[in-house]
Order: C-alpha cells, then structure tokens, then sequence
C-alpha cells in the first residue's frame, strides 16, 4: 500500500515537472493558433494547475493519499498557481499599457494631421504650407502664428 502511494506520488512530481517543458516544446515545435498570446498561454496553464489541485483534492478526499503528501503536492501546485497568476498580471499591465500608448500617438498623429493645413498657411499670402515651416515656402514671410507641436 505504500509503495503504492509513493509511485503516485512520484508519478504525480513527474507529469508536474514535465508539463510545463512539454507544453512549451510543444509550443516552440508546432504551428499556433494566430490568437495563441502569452497571456492566454498563461491562462492555460493556470487552468491546468486548478485542474491538478481539484484531482489531488479529490485523492484525498477519497483517502488515496496521507495528509503530508497532500499537504507538500497542494503547497506545489499552489505555488506554480502564484507564479502564473503574477506572470500573467504582469502581462495584463503591460498590454493595458501598450493599449494607452497606441491610443495616444494615434491621437496625437491625429490632432497633428488636423492642424497641419491651418498651421503653415501664411498670413501674408495663405499659402498652405505643405510641411512644418518658419517661413512661408512661396512668399518668405514669417509664419508667426504656429501653435507649437507638443
Ligand atoms: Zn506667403
């Protein structure tokens, strides 16, 4: 009955060290889905943890496994959960982040786009200037009221 348990056990340390190994050969030698992003791959592996702690729960439950074991199995499976869930906010900021950069240099390229006509007419002649310039490109007067590009 021990030895039993003990290759359980072993069984059980092995499947949880190779997964992630497995998973990401797996990853790096076939061909992704186009929507597979880290964050989702994250996701996916954390589902897998849970999946693995509802089955060591279920196992002791059923009295398959004495409480150390279960207790040292559950700390490990707890632990992977943790590292995945901060790896995956970390992810989480960092694409909310890139979300308002975009939206900001498309807003800012577009204010930009918007104003060019009006700020490079010059007040002389109204030419429009098609580029930034501090004189006007067809009678050389001084383009004054040019709001600065910040
Ligand atoms: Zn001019």
């Amino acid at each position: 009955m021990y030895s039993a348990i003990a290759v359980l056990i072993a069984l059980g340390m092995a499947a949880f060290v190779a997964m992630p190994l497995l998973a990401r050969e797996g990853a790096a030698a076939s061909t992704l889905p186009v929507d597979v992003t880290p964050l989702a791959d994250l996701k996916r592996r954390r589902l897998v943890v849970y999946e693995n702690l509802k089955d060591l729960e279920f196992e002791y439950q059923a009295g398959k496994l004495a409480a150390p074991d279960y207790e040292s199995l559950r700390q490990n499976y707890l632990g992977e959960a943790a590292t995945l869930m901060a790896a995956s906010q970390e992810a989480e900021q960092l694409k909310e982040i890139d979300a308002v950069l975009e939206h900001e240099i498309a807003a800012r390229r577009a204010s930009r786009k918007d104003r060019l006509p009006q700020d490079y007419v010059c007040p002389k002649c109204g030419f429009e200037n098609p580029v930034p310039v501090k004189f006007c490109g067809e009678c050389g007067a001084r383009i004054t009221d040019r709001p600065s590009l910040t």
